[in-house]
C-alpha cells in the first residue's frame, strides 16, 4: 500500500479523480507534479471544495516528496482545514504531518508543534489510533529538532507502542523511520559532545530497528519510506564502520531519490557518502560530495545536513594539510551552529508545554511523565552549556579553551597576525581559603573574573582552567599590547577594595605571558605557565614574559 491516496480519490469529482489517479500512477516526478497541479486547477474551476482538498492533498504530498518545503508549509493549513471540515480524519492528520515535517526542516518548530497538536485533537475526536501515532511521531521530531532527541525518543517509543498494538504497517513504518532518525540525531549530539561510547551504543541499538523498517518499506512499495529507511541504515553502518554494506545501501537510496526527485533524501544521503569517503581517507571524494550538496536548492538542505557536510570538509581539508580551506569550513560550521542554536532556543521556548502532552498525561494519569519530559527538555541545553562554561564564573572552561585555542592559533598564523597568551594565578589562594573560608575564596574568584572582563580589552578568549588559574588569549594588535594590558589587570587586582568582602583580605595575582612565533597552543600555554612560575619565585604580584628558556 503506497499511500491511501488512490482509494481516496473517489471522494473527488470523477474528472478530478481521474487526474489524481493518473498523477499517482506517474513514475516521473515532474509529470506527477504537473498532473496534480492540473487536478487542483480543474477542481478549482469546478468549484468543488472536496475535490480541491483531495487534489491539493496529492499535490502537497508530491511537493513534500520533492523537498519543496516552503510551498508545502504554505499550503498545509488550507488543505487540512477542508479535509477536517469534511470529516476526513486520517487524511487530515497525514497532511498536517507532512506540513509539520517541512516546518521542522525549515526551523519553524512552533508551527510544527501546533500542527502536531491539531493532528492529535483530530485523532482524539475520531478515536483514530493511527492518527495518534502519527502525531506522536511528528512531535518526537519536533523535540529532536530543538536539540533534545532524548525527549523525542520517549514520545516516539510511546507512538511505537500504540502502532504495534494497532498492527497497521503504515503508521508503524512512519514511526520506526522517525525513531531511527531521532536516534541518529542523538548519535551526532553525543559524538560532538565527546561521549563516544554512548554515541556508539545509540547506533548499535538502532541498527536492528533500522533493518526491520528497511525490510518493511521495501515490501510496502512506498518509495519515500524505502529511500529514507535504506538511507538511514546506510548512515548508521557508515558510523559503525561497516563501510561496504553502507556503500551498497547508500547507492540504492541515492538512486531511488534521484529517480523520484526526492531531493531531501539526496542531500542527506549525499552527506553520508561524504562521511563514507572520509572514513576511507578519500578526501577528494569527500569534498566533491559536499560540493554537490552545496549546489542543491536551499530549502532542501536542512541545517543538520549542512552542518554534517561542512564538518566533513573541515576534517578532510585538515587531514590533507589544506589549512586555509579547513578554516573556511570550520567557520562555516560555527556560523551554521550559531544559527541552529538561535533557532533551537526560540523553538524550545515555544515547545515547553504542549497540549498533546497535557492531554495525554491526563488521559493516562501520567503526571510524572511530564515532569520527566520537561527535565529532559532542558537537559540538552544544560549539557551544552556545562560542556563549555565554568559554572562559578561564567567564563569559558578548560574544555572550551582546548577546543578553541588551536583554531585561534591557526587563524592567527594564516593571517600572519601576532598571537599571545597570558596565564593568571592567584597568589597564596590556599591561605585565603584557610583564613576566610571557601565561600570567600569563591567570591574572590568571581570578582577576579569580573575584573578580567572589565579591565582586559580585546581578548579572544578568557577561560578559567583550574581552581585559581585563568588563561587569556590575544591576537593581532591586542597581542602586541598584552604586557600593558595584563599589568593593568595585575594592578586592578591588588588595588581592588577587597576589604569590602573581609577587612583583612588582600589579593594579588602572578602573571606569565608568552608570545608566538610558535603558533602552537600547547607550547604557548606551557611557556606562559613557566613564566608565571618565575613570577612566583621572584616574589609574586608581578608579571613575567617568557624569554629564552633557561637551560641546565
Ligand atoms: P601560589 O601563590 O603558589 O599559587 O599558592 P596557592 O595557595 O595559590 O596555590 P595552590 O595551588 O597550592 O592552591 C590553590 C588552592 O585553590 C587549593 C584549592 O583548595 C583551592 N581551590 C581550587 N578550586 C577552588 C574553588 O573553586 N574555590 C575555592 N574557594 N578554592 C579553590
Ligand atoms: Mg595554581
Ligand atoms: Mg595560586
Amino acid at each position: 500500500m503506497p499511500l491511501p491516496i488512490e482509494s481516496l480519490s473517489r471522494h473527488a469529482l470523477p474528472e478530478v479523480a481521474k487526474l489524481i489517479e493518473r498523477a499517482h500512477a506517474a513514475d516521473d516526478p515532474v509529470l506527477c507534479l504537473a498532473l496534480s497541479e492540473e487536478a487542483v486547477s480543474l477542481a478549482e474551476a469546478l468549484g468543488d471544495e472536496q475535490s480541491i482538498a483531495f487534489a491539493g492533498r496529492l499535490r502537497l504530498y508530491v511537493l513534500y516528496r520533492s523537498g519543496a518545503l516552503q510551498r508545502v508549509f504554505e499550503l498545509t493549513d488550507e488543505v487540512a482545514r477542508v479535509l477536517q471540515e469534511k470529516g476526513f480524519a486520517q487524511p487530515t492528520t497525514e497532511t498536517l504531518r507532512w506540513g509539520g515535517l517541512c516546518a521542522i526542516e525549515l526551523g519553524c518548530v512552533g508551527q510544527a508543534i501546533a500542527w502536531a497538536t491539531q493532528a492529535y485533537d483530530v485523532s482524539e475526536i475520531n478515536d483514530d489510533t493511527a492518527g495518534r501515532v502519527l502525531s506522536f511521531s511528528l512531535l518526537g521530531g519536533c523535540f529532536d529538532r530543538i536539540g533534545d532527541p532524548w525527549h523525542g525518543e520517549v514520545l516516539l517509543r510511546k507512538g511505537l507502542e500504540l502502532a504495534r498494538e494497532l498492527g497497521q504497517s503504515y503508521p508503524l513504518m512512519a514511526t520506526l523511520n522517525n525513531l531511527c532518525a531521532v536516534m541518529i540525531g542523538k548519535f551526532y549530539l553525543l559524538r560532538d559532545g565527546a561521549a563516544n561510547d554512548e554515541a556508539q551504543q545509540a547506533l548499535r541499538e538502532t541498527e536492528p530497528m533500522s533493518r526491520t523498517v528497511t525490510q518493511m518499506a521495501r515490501e510496502s512499495g512506498n518509495i519515500l519510506h524505502a529511500a529514507v529507511s535504506i538511507g538511514n541504515l546506510g548512515e548508521i553502518l557508515v558510523h559503525l564502520g561497516k563501510l561496504d554494506e553502507a556503500q551498497t545501501l547508500l547507492d540504492e537510496s541515492f538512486a531511488l531519490g534521484k529517480k523520484h526527485g526526492l531531493s531531501m533524501v539526496e542531500a542527506r544521503v549525499g552527506c553520508s557518502f561524504a562521511e563514507l569517503a572520509l572514513a576511507r581517507g578519500d578526501f577528494d571524494e569527500t569534498v566533491r560530495r559536499v560540493d554537490a550538496i552545496r549546489a542543491l536548492p536551499e530549502p532542501t538542505r536542512s541545517h543538520s545536513t549542512l552542518l554534517r557536510a561542512e564538518y566533513c570538509v573541515y576534517k578532510a581539508e585538515r587531514a590533507r594539510g589544506n589549512f586555509e580551506r579547513a578554516l573556511q569550513a570550520f567557520e562555516a560550521v560555527r556560523t551554521i551552529e550559531s544559527q541552529h542554536t538561535t533557532q533551537q532556543l526560540k523553538a524550545r521556548s515555544e515547545a515547553m508545554v504542549t497540549r498533546i502532552e497535557a492531554h495525554e498525561n491526563e488521559r493516562r494519569g501520567l503526571e510524572r511523565a511530564y515532569a520527566v519530559a520537561s527535565a529532559h527538555a532542558s537537559r540538552a541545553s544544560e549539557l551544552e552549556r556545562a560542556a563549555h562554561e565554568d559554572e562559578l564564573t561564567g567564563l569559558a572552561n578548560r574544555r572550551s579553551l582546548d577546543a578553541r585555542l588551536p583554531s585561534i592559533a591557526q587563524a592567527a598564523q594564516l593571517r600572519g597576525a601576532a598571537l599571545a597568551v597570558a596565564l593568571v594565578d592567584v597568589d597564596h589562594f590556599k591561605k585565603i581559603n584557610d583564613d576566610f573560608g571557601h565561600g570567600v575564596g569563591d567570591l574572590v574568584l568571581k570578582q577576579i573574573a569580573t575584573l578580567l572582563r572589565n579591565v582586559v580589552a580585546g581578548a579572544d578568549l578568557t577561560a578559567r582552567i583550574g581552581g585559581e588559574e585563568f588563561v587569556l588569549t590575544f591576537t593581532g594588535d591586542a597581542a602586541a599590547q598584552i604586557v600593558p594590558t595584563m599589568e593593568r589587570l595585575r594592578m586592578a587586582v591588588s588595588d581592588h577594595l577587597w576589604r569590602a568582602i573581609e577587612p583583612e583580605l588582600r589579593v594579588t595575582v602572578s602573571i606569565g605571558v608568552a608570545r608566538a612565533p610558535e603558533y602552537d597552543a600547547i607550547s604557548l600555554i606551557e611557556q606562559a605557565d613557566f613564566a608565571m612560575y618565575r613570577a612566583k619565585r621572584a616574589g609574586r604580584n608581578r608579571l613575567v614574559t617568557a624569554g629564552l628558556r633557561p637551560t641546565g
